[in-house]
């Protein structure tokens, strides 16, 4: 299904993503005009549109009957995986905030598309209770659990700390953290032996930008927090895992994500010369979720155009 806000991306319409190609120019360096949305953004009202994998991803039927809960599912990184998932043969439970139905609505066009089920969560994340709320009803709506994708953020850029209010300094760790902690705990009752979580970090955990204090906090937590927590559940055969997007064109960047003068040379820097796009995420994901990564545990898989990591 593709509806009129989205049908103008066909620019980006490009070969599968298992077909030989020069990674450099797959897709082009884009060079996003200044824009500015109110958070949470949409991915509808973004110049140019980003491609989540909705002509591109081909699946090969690695999640077969998988039954996943992913946060921040309506766009960008998350809306990928999402597709990718369905393609995989997974059912979907798609988590966003409700200003974000209508790209939740695009995307459960196209897993169901696929034949699969999507069940849709919206609901803010920063309700501690809310985050116990979406695993049961991803449970009931799939009829069980077994792959778990914390995936939403809130990144806000600041020039310093003094101009960091304390509002978004809550909300940044309550989304990025404190919300997968609490997820993450409810969904466990539910995940049996063979289920894989994968949490959704950042290069910045290891760059520390400066105008990102809070943000690149909760990032290097999440990384710690899943070595930690791939150690406590690897004898109970649950998987967990991480992956690390480098700049991604995705609604995260004109909420404030970056400072607006800086989206035009947004990915440059990168070896690979471009931004990525949401899909080329995906492939981490399907690998991470499915058996075939069965002795990958407590690894930051970073998809980042080649920006060295430790
Ligand atoms: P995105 O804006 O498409 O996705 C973020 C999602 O988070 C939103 O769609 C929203 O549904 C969700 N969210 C935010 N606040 C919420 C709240 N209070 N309650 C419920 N949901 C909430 O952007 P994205 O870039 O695809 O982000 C996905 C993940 O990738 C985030 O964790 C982000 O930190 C990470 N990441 C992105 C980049 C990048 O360059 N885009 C780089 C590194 C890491
Ligand atoms: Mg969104």
């Amino acid at each position: 299904m593709t509806d009129q806000t989205h049908a103008d991306d066909a620019h980006l319409e490009t070969t599968d993503q298992l077909t030989f190609q020069n990674p450099v120019d797959r897709y082009p360096a884009i060079e996003p005009p200044e824009q500015h949305q109110e958070e949470p953004g949409l991915d509808s009202e973004m110049t140019p549109k980003s491609d989540r994998g909705e002509h591109s991803y081909r699946g090969t039927g690695r999640l077969q009957g998988r039954k996943a809960l992913i946060t921040g599912a309506d766009s960008g990184i998350g809306a990928a995986v999402a597709i990718a998932f369905a393609r995989e043969g997974a059912d979907v439970a798609i988590n966003y905030l409700p200003a974000e139905e209508s790209d939740a609505q695009w995307v459960k066009g196209i897993i169901e598309a696929e034949g699969r089920t999507a069940v849709l969560l919206p609901g803010d994340l920063t309700d501690a209770s809310f985050c116990e709320t979406i695993v049961t009803d991803a449970v009931q709506g799939l009829g069980g659990l077994d792959i778990l994708v914390n995936n939403a953020g809130k990144q806000i850029a600041r020039e310093s700390l003094e101009e960091l209010p304390d509002e978004q300094l809550v909300e940044t760790f309550q989304v990025n953290i404190l919300a997968m902690f609490r997820i993450t705990k409810a969904a466990l009752q539910h995940l049996q032996p063979g289920s894989t979580i994968i949490n959704t970090t950042s290069v910045v955990a290891y760059m520390a930008p400066p105008v990102l204090l809070d943000y690149a906090s909760t990032k290097a937590a999440i990384n710690n927090f899943t070595k930690g927590l791939g150690q406590q559940l690897a004898p109970k055969g649950i998987r967990v895992n991480a992956v690390a997007p480098g700049p991604i064109w995705t609604p995260l960047q004109p909420t404030d994500g970056q400072p607006k003068e800086e989206l035009p040379e947004f990915g440059k820097s990168t070896p690979l010369g471009r931004a990525g796009q949401p899909t080329e995420l995906a492939p981490a994901y399907v690998f991470l979720a499915s058996p075939e990564s069965s002795y990958v545990i407590g690894e930051t898989l970073n998809v980042n155009g080649g920006m060295p990591t430790p």
